[in-house]
């Protein structure tokens, strides 16, 4: 992060952040950043692999995978593990923070937002003498469909398609 206001401009974030590191912006560059902000939740480097082959973009996976590398330290996208094996990303810049309910169960994916944990936090930091950076809080639960009535619909459906990661997903 540099001392000046930040732009929010993905696209000129992304320059600046290219340049620091002696990177070029490639129209492939740009083509991808637009393309990898039109996913609306969380996504995979498969996913966005996906979403670029049908925009007609020929790019490898392993070119998908380095590009949302630098994207996350950009602090335009950011990486969640929501242990199931695969990096989940989504938006970072221009949304409000929030954090995540992952249901271990059927993979179900809650978005919260809680300004007394937040409090809480920046009390914690305080009291530690420590400055935030970031934090991503992810809590691994069970949504209580299997608990309470034995079946979980995601769950099944998660099943059935379970060519890994392919299932639909909040
Ligand atoms: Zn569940
Ligand atoms: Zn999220």
């Amino acid at each position: 992060m540099s001392a000046q206001p930040a732009p929010e401009d993905p696209l000129d974030v992304f320059e600046a952040f290219l340049k620091r590191k002696g990177l070029k912006m490639t129209e492939q560059r740009r083509t991808m950043v637009a393309t990898v902000l039109e996913h609306d939740g969380h996504f995979t480097a498969v996913d966005a692999h996906e979403r670029l082959r049908s925009a007609g973009e020929p790019v490898s996976l392993a070119t998908v995978y380095r590009a949302l590398g630098l994207l996350e330290e950009a602090g335009i996208l950011e990486g969640h593990d929501f242990a199931d094996g695969q990096r989940r990303y989504e938006r970072a810049l221009t949304r409000e923070h929030h954090d995540h309910l992952i249901c271990l169960d059927c993979r179900a994916v809650v978005e919260f937002q809680n300004p007394a944990i937040e409090e809480l936090q920046d009390k914690v930091l305080k009291d530690h003498g420590f400055t935030m950076v970031h934090h991503a809080l992810t809590i691994f639960a069970s949504c209580g469909a299997l608990r309470q009535t034995g079946t979980c619909a995601r769950r099944d459906a998660e099943r059935r398609t379970s060519g890994r990661g392919t299932a639909k997903r909040p």
